[in-house]
């Protein structure tokens, strides 16, 4: 079915990278003679699912959406891949998505843009974007994508699904491609609340492998959902409904929160002050861990060599300025720069700074309130093409999903009504490991 409906829509939405039909009808076949021999059923039984192309599979080439990787084959299956064979779903293929996941339109894929099922014109966010299109367009039941700055929350923002981004560590990252290794975390994109918990239940959980993995009870997520909100309390940080939002998206989520406090939760306004230095601390820490993080990519190790080099340093050189995009180089650029004796103190250190007084600003509303909420994003999808040539621009799109990397915790996007037929998201953010209170919000909402 998922294979008919990607025949009859990807040419369009152009979610898909890579489809893996072959091993996708194997697996579905041996689910279907295993089933009815007493097994007890995977708890994603039968599912197809879509995974970001950063995150490696065995077997089935893993690009980052880069020229670099366009002929790597991994040799091994993230954890998140084996959690998900082990639940009995079925991996359909790898999606596409902002080249080594920086950017937030889709339109730095270095093969093709993907596009909003809700208007092929616009762009379906990123870094996530043929995850958060897949599911939109009913190509795939569910999919994995990845978030360091908001690349899960603002896609499915823009496609109208659900995203959600985990507690840093919740998930194993072993086998994801790094970008910015103290942010990076993997998460489902779902078509509704009650399928994240699903999805999340399967993938959650300590991995030896993960030096950053958590070692934590996983709760029963399924059973979070309650439907109950009373005497919930919500803060509503006015820097996230100020200036800059656009004010449709403002009045849909002031509507949003009219309706959990119609189900009983307590509503009320707070500061998180330090917000407004949140894009520039982000772009400094997620560039200086990217250009250290991207220096394995040598034409040696991994991905393509450049022809007839001179020497060991021209090998690097030529194939690094062949294979990466304009927006990987600019973000090694200033991450080198900022990395640099001299500059590290004047720009990571005050950024780190930064970081720790958005992490508190957060602890502080949390000693009082159960969730924040506010806006995934300050508008709606764009028009392709209407952003490319401004990085500052696209980069401050990212200003109210940016924080809550910072600080490590969990945030979900979900549906909260239209603006000039474009979905708007509704952004619900919760305390470390506190995974099932937003799950119960949103669900309680939806
Ligand atoms: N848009 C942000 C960036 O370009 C977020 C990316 C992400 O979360 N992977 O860095």
């Amino acid at each position: 079915e998922s294979y008919k409906r990607i025949a009859a829509v990807d040419h369009k939405v152009r979610a898909f990278l890579k489809l893996d039909e072959e091993n996708a009808r194997k697996a579905a076949k041996a689910l279907d003679e295993h089933s009815g021999e007493g097994h007890p059923r995977g708890l994603l039984f039968g599912l197809p699912i879509g995974v970001k192309d950063n995150i490696v599979t065995e077997g089935v080439t893993t690009t980052c959406a880069s020229q670099f990787l366009s002929n790597y084959n991994p040799i091994y299956d993230a954890t998140v891949v084996s959690k998900l064979k082990e639940a009995e779903a079925i991996s359909v293929g790898k999606l596409n998505m902002d080249e080594f996941a920086m950017g937030g339109s889709g339109e730095n894929s270095s093969f093709y843009p993907t596009h909003n099922p809700w208007n092929l014109e616009y762009v379906p966010g990123g870094s996530s974007s043929g995850s958060a299109a897949a599911v939109a367009a009913g190509e795939v039941y569910f999919s994995l994508g990845s978030d360091t700055g908001g690349s899960i929350r603002q896609p499915a923002a823009y496609c109208g699904i659900v995203g959600m981004k985990p507690t840093y560590g919740l998930v194993s990252r072993y086998g994801l491609v790094a970008f910015a290794s103290s942010l990076d975390q993997i998460g489902p994109l779902t078509k509704n609340v009650e399928d994240s918990a699903y999805l999340l239940q399967a993938i959650a959980g300590h991995d030896p492998k993960d030096s950053t993995s958590l070692n934590t009870e996983i709760p029963d997520y399924i059973s979070a959902l309650t439907g109950d909100v009373r005497g919930l309390r919500i803060a509503v940080p006015k820097e996230y409904l100020g200036q800059g939002i656009d004010p449709k998206v403002k009045d849909a989520v002031l509507t949003a929160l009219k309706v959990l406090e119609g189900l009983g939760a307590v509503v009320e306004e707070v500061s998180l002050p330090h917000s407004e230095y949140a894009v520039a601390a982000y772009y400094l820490l997620a560039s200086s861990e990217a250009s250290s993080n991207l220096a394995r990519f040598d034409g040696v190790r991994y991905g393509v060599r450049a022809d007839n080099p001179k020497n060991l340093l021209d090998v690097y050189l030529k194939s690094r300025s062949e294979g990466f995009g304009n927006e990987v180089k600019r973000r090694i650029m200033l991450g080198t720069y900022a990395l640099s004796s001299g500059y590290y103190d004047a720009y990571y250190l005050k950024a780190q700074k930064v970081r720790t007084l958005i992490k508190r600003d957060f602890e502080q509303v949390f000693e009082k309130y159960d969730v924040v909420i506010g806006p995934t994003a300050p508008t709606t999808a764009f028009r392709i093409g209407s952003q490319t040539e401004d990085p500052l621009t696209m980069y401050l799109n990212d200003i109210l999903t940016i924080p809550v990397n910072l600080a490590g915790i969990p945030a979900i996007s979900v549906p909260c009504g239209f603006s000039d037929g474009l979905p708007v998201g509704l952004q619900i953010i919760g305390k470390a490991l506190d995974e099932s209170t937003i799950l119960r919000v949103a669900h309680a909402y939806e």
